[in-house]
């Protein structure tokens, strides 16, 4: 954040802190109020939609959790104020956990619908629990006691501010850390996660629990701000809304989440009145049919694409003056939006907002003067450097079958350390299977692999990769959304020691470890020759930098055994000359490489040593010079027999 958005945020945050002091209206504080505690359900809720790539339908249940738990331990053991906001958290949170299961096992609508299921199950037990919940009579909850006095509505007004702030201010922090990168990382690609030592397990749960802490919170706050509570609030409509929330205001944004909240708390009262939605409606076709001309005058979009938006505003007001009542359609119009933001606002107001005005936000340059040039190279600490010459890989007789499809049949490979060795063989002869298999994506279906004397087979892809063993990957694996430096950051992640409670409080531990990678990160893309990208969104790179950021990524997790599928594959010849001079670089720094390439002068320029596949077998192995020249090799690739 620059300093003028920061001054922003700070003004808007004071005018909003101070409602209750220029709006006599105690109905409006209420509502402010409400948006609020909103707005921090949003903010968790955001980590698993916009950040984890995750939809949850489950939100609406967990709030009602953080409710509940609120009620029952007032109502049951009349318990203070100071206990039960950490409880519903505590509670909640543990719920998220329970909600995370599914998203382990399934994804797309699939985990809608099970999560959907698991609001549900909250909502009738809620009501069927009767012991613990007094069921459909709902439970009164008069506003809490702080410091010995009872808030009345402006103190608890500033209370929920006060923790809308910290929530904000926590949020923040999560999102810009290891911790927020991880997230982000999964929805990127799950795979070159778990490839980087971040475990998609572990932090799809972590982001289900972080975000139902907030939905505890918020619907503790909730419970106290309605003074009783019932079942039926948390129903199949808020579920939707906060969703709607979420995707309309601007996934992966605070603002969005601020906005979010004031649209689902204004618009259902809205839609109560009629005069007030027929004047909403027409302003609103108003505001796009000016917005579709000034856009279509400057070029920045056609007539065509804005005549879908601009008659359907158009139809919504006439639709609005024919309209005798409303309460029926509440539904319907819901619907529409969300189909009117999915197909016009994929990224939301506040997404939309930033393409209109801050086009060309280039922070090139903003991490100049922190480049350290430092050798950001490190093998694992734990690299055995004396044992140069020796075995760091042993695979034994790997059979990896596909149905009645043998990708590997019988391979033994035996990689030296420090050295540079080459896999070659045709199209679909095992290569990439191979590594995938070293990397724990694929378990073989008989054979043994030894990595620094230690068994791979097994073991989960986060922790081979943890234990030294990085990759690059044939179709490009980077984390599309996210900055090269992010991309290359999310491979340092292992270098972290510093927890949630370190990253929320920005502990010194924290600050000194971020600062560091940071540094490593820059001094890494330095390396790969994209210094001056660091700030460049992955997915925007062209492909050959995709493939040499991949390359930079993957040194950030301080291999001893680095493996690189096809890295020259849509390079020029020059990016080709650079990048073998980066992996004989990447050798001398004493990480063993093993290359799958199929331009044969790379591999014939640089391989010490040089295995070749067909067909799952391997049939040849040994020098460059040697395999070039053998018979069974010259064979398979040209696909004759020779001789
Ligand atoms: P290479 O990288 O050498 O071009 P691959 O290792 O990608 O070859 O593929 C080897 C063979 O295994 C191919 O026939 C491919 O279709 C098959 N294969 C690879 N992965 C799978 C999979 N997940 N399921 C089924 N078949 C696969
Ligand atoms: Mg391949």
């Amino acid at each position: 954040m620059n300093r003028k958005s920061f001054f922003v945020a700070i003004v808007a945050l004071a005018l909003l802190g101070a409602a209750p002091l220029y709006l006599g209206n105690p109905y409006y504080i209420h509502m402010i109020g409400t948006i609020m505690i909103y707005a921090i359900l949003l903010f968790g809720l955001d980590i698993v939609v916009g950040y984890t790539g995750q939809v949850s339908l489950g939100h609406a249940g967990l709030f009602g959790v953080g409710s509940y738990t609120a009620g029952v331990l007032f109502f049951k053991l009349g318990a203070p104020l100071w206990l039960i906001v950490p409880a519903s958290i505590g509670v909640t949170a543990g719920f998220g956990a329970l909600l995370a299961l599914p998203a382990l096992r399934v994804t797309g609508p699939y985990l809608a619908m099970v999560t959907l299921a698991f609001g549900t199950i909250i909502q009738i037990l809620i009501n069927e629990m009767d012991f613990l919940t007094e069921g459909p009579l709902g439970i009164k909850v008069p506003k809490p006691d702080l410091f010995g006095a009872k808030l009345d509505e402006h103190g608890f007004y500033w209370m929920v501010f006060v923790l809308m702030v910290l929530s904000l201010v926590v949020v923040d922090r999560i999102l810009k850390s290891q911790l927020g990168r991880a997230f982000e990382a999964l929805r990127g690609s799950p795979v070159a996660s778990d490839c980087m030592g971040v475990s998609v397990y572990r932090y799809k749960v972590y982001a289900f629990v972080v975000s139902a802490g907030f939905a505890g919170l918020a619907g503790c706050l909730y419970s106290y701000s309605e003074q009783y509570i019932s079942p039926n609030t948390y129903n199949f409509e808020l579920t939707v809304l906060f969703l709607l929330a979420v995707i309309m205001g601007g996934r992966k944004s605070r603002t969005g989440s601020l906005l979010g909240a004031a649209i689902i708390v204004i618009l259902p009262k809205l839609l109560d009145d009629l005069d007030m939605f027929r004047q909403v409606a027409s302003a609103l076709a108003v505001l796009v049919a000016l917005g579709a001309v000034v856009g279509v005058a400057k070029k920045m979009t056609t007539p065509r694409a804005m005549a879908i938006p601009v008659v359907g505003t158009i139809a919504l007001a006439g639709f609005s003056f024919w309209l005798q009542s409303i309460t029926d359609w509440r539904l319907s119009i819901f619907g529409l939006m969300i189909l009117f933001v999915v197909y016009y606002l994929q990224d939301g107001i506040v997404g939309f907002v930033r393409k209109l005005f801050f086009r060309k936000t280039s922070l090139a340059g903003a991490y100049q003067g922190m480049d350290s040039g430092k050798d950001a190279i490190t093998v694992a600490s734990n690299a055995d450097h004396s044992a140069a010459g020796s075995d760091l890989l042993v695979a034994k007789g790997v059979l990896m079958q596909f149905g009645g499809l043998k990708a590997l049949n019988n391979v033994d490979l035996r990689i030296q350390r420090g050295t540079i060795h080459g896999l070659i063989g045709p199209n679909g002869s095992g290569k990439s299977t191979m590594m995938n298999v070293l990397t724990g994506i694929y378990v073989p279906t008989a054979g043994d692999i030894a990595f620094a004397g230690r068994a791979v087979v097994g073991r989960t892809s986060s922790d081979i990769a943890l234990s030294g063993i990085a990759r690059t990957f044939q179709n490009v694996q980077l984390f599309g959304e996210m900055t090269a430096l992010q991309n290359v950051q999310v491979g340092l992640h292992h270098t972290f020691d510093s927890n949630l409670l370190d990253v929320a409080l920005n502990t010194p531990r924290y600050k000194r470890e971020d600062h560091a990678g940071v540094e490593r990160a820059l001094g890494l893309l330095h390396f790969v020759g994209l210094g001056d990208l660091a700030s460049e969104e992955a997915r925007n790179l062209p492909y050959g930098k995709q493939r040499l950021l991949e390359i930079a990524r993957a040194l950030a997790l301080d291999p001893q055994l680095l493996l690189l599928d096809e890295p020259a594959a849509g390079l020029t010849a020059p990016d080709i000359k650079e990048l073998i001079t980066i992996i004989r670089k990447i050798r001398d720094h004493g990480i063993t490489v093993i290359l799958i390439e199929h331009h044969m002068d790379v591999v014939m320029s640089i391989c010490d040593n040089v295995s070749v596949l067909d067909f799952g077998q391997k049939i040849a192995e040994g020098k460059p010079a040697d395999v070039q020249a053998d018979e069974k090799v010259i064979e398979a690739y040209l696909g004759a027999p020779a001789a």
